[in-house]
């Protein structure tokens, strides 16, 4: 029975490579069958070629069920400040309406790209992480029309390891903001996750699950342990943002029943009931990046006949709520005199108490809301930088991201400062407060000559202030005409 759809799946894609069908069943697709769609998606490509994609595998569960990801985008490697976004459906194993709406979302795309205006935007200015199943195993397991209950929630694990059978919540299996207790167990779906996002920087995430209809935002956990009393990070107002997004643009997400009647469709995770460890407040603390995790049917596993509606009310959210990557600030952070990026450099906005970190090659993202902030970078062997930026109202149909590169000027090398006063080219006069590995010299007027090798210098045209930058080789040509002028 498998085989025999597989061999239409592949069938009729490769019709579908030829004439554009859409040809992806509303049906639940087995894992094989799963693999089998994307292996097919990975072969597809749009019409003019553009659209990239990649099909990878995070790692393998228990059970030895690669947990496949599909990329896809329309940039290239090189392009700098393109959002990585993902996507993770059916965590919870009898939870597999995302799981399918996902798979049709990649067809979507895929279809769309130089035909739909939207999509066109949306592949040129994302990349695309879509992971369809982090609970394969558990999907196994579970049971089609079951609305409730956990047969096949739960991860499945080793029947001869001391972990508990039946009791192994991925959603409750991450390390924790507020309780740093070692509770998580040592489940292969959550070590491949935390690796995926220690070597990929995603700024924006969703998680879909079933259950409710709402859009539930971090914190989950909090210091309080009480349920309806919220705990909120220090990017609420963006949270909600997002949240709102998702849930305005869906027909239905008000809640499935009186006792769980959602404002505007919306709620903060510990608002509703409070828990530890979860994904979503794991993506935040420790990686910095913002996800959401979206219930999308009353119903935990609806009969198959029911994914074209749940498909129809969520493509419209799931669009906007990935074009929202492009809302806020992103730059590259990097070393002043090599122009080398720097990676894990901390990245704070004023006011908002939280730390995120530069990616390998020195990016950072930021989702704020528009408005004026304050960035403070620090990293290791670099001297703090502090920027002023301005996110503006979105003009247009799609919202564009403020470019803001920040340079880092490295601590172990000789810098000069100077404000008083101001230099000019006919009166180069002024006071220099210097430092060198933290020996301070103070002097006046100082004989440094533009053509100095080594000596980078740059006016800031607002604050009047010049700064030079010395070569560790120059310090001592330095030091010895300072001391002939003295
Ligand atoms: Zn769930």
């Amino acid at each position: 029975m498998i085989a025999a759809k597989n061999i239409l799946i592949t069938t009729c894609c490769f019709i579908m490579f030829a004439a554009r069908c859409y040809c992806l069943e509303f049906e639940y697709h087995s894992n094989e069958e799963l693999e089998q769609v994307l292996r097919n998606f990975s072969t597809q490509t749009d019409d003019a070629g553009a659209v990239k994609t990649e099909l990878y595998s995070i790692g393998k569960t228990y059970k030895g069920t690669e947990l496949w990801v599909f990329e896809l985008t329309a940039t290239d490697d090189e392009t700098l400040g393109i959002p990585n976004v993902k996507l993770v459906g059916n965590m919870h194993g009898n939870e597999p309406v995302g799981r399918e709406i996902l798979l049709h979302l990649i067809e979507y795309l895929l279809d769309n790209y130089n035909k739909n205006e939207t999509i066109t935007w949306l592949l040129n200015n994302t990349r695309l992480h879509i992971l369809p199943s982090l609970n394969p195993d558990g999907f196994a397991e579970a049971t089609e029309g079951l609305c409730r209950g956990n047969n096949g929630r739960f991860v499945r694990v080793d029947p001869e390891s001391a972990i508990p059978e039946d009791l192994i919540d991925l959603n409750r299996n991450f390390p924790d903001p507020f309780y740093h207790s070692n509770l998580t167990f040592d489940i292969t779906e959550s070590t491949c996750l935390m690796k995926w996002m220690e070597n990929k920087t995603f700024s924006l995430s969703a998680a879909l699950h079933g259950g409710e209809l709402v859009a539930n935002y971090p914190y989950d956990s909090s210091t309080h342990a009480a349920d309806g009393l919220p705990s909120r990070t220090p990017d609420d107002d963006v949270f909600q943002y997002l949240a709102k997004i998702y849930a305005s643009n869906h027909p239905n997400m008000k809640g499935c029943s009186n006792l769980t009647n959602f404002t505007d469709g919306i709620t903060n995770g510990a608002e509703w009931y409070s828990f530890e460890r979860g994904m979503g407040d794991y993506n935040y603390a420790y990686h910095g990046c913002m996800e959401l995790t979206f219930e999308i049917s009353c119903c935990k596993y609806p009969k198959a006949k029911e994914l074209p509606r749940y498909w129809n009310e969520n493509l419209k959210p799931l669009l906007l709520f990935i074009m929202q990557s492009n809302t806020g600030v992103t730059g590259q952070i990097y070393d002043y005199l090599s122009n080398k990026p720097i990676a894990k450099a901390r990245v704070m906005v004023a006011q908002r108490n939280v730390t995120f970190w530069s990616s390998w090659n020195g990016e950072y993202w930021r989702i704020l809301l528009p408005g004026e902030y304050t960035l403070k970078v620090e990293a290791d062997g670099y001297h703090s930088s502090t920027k002023h930026f301005t996110v503006s109202e979105q003009k247009g149909p799609y919202p564009s991201l403020t470019i803001l590169d920040v340079p880092m000027y490295n601590s172990t090398v000789f810098t000069t400062t100077s404000t008083s006063p101001s230099p000019t080219a006919t009166s180069p006069r002024w006071t220099v407060a210097a430092t060198f590995s933290g020996y301070q010299i103070n002097a006046q007027n100082p004989p440094v000559h533009k053509s100095l090798p080594g000596v980078h210098s740059h006016y800031s045209s607002s604050s009047i202030s010049y700064k030079i930058y010395v070569h560790f080789y120059t310090v001592l040509y330095f030091l010895l005409v300072l001391h002939c002028v003295i």
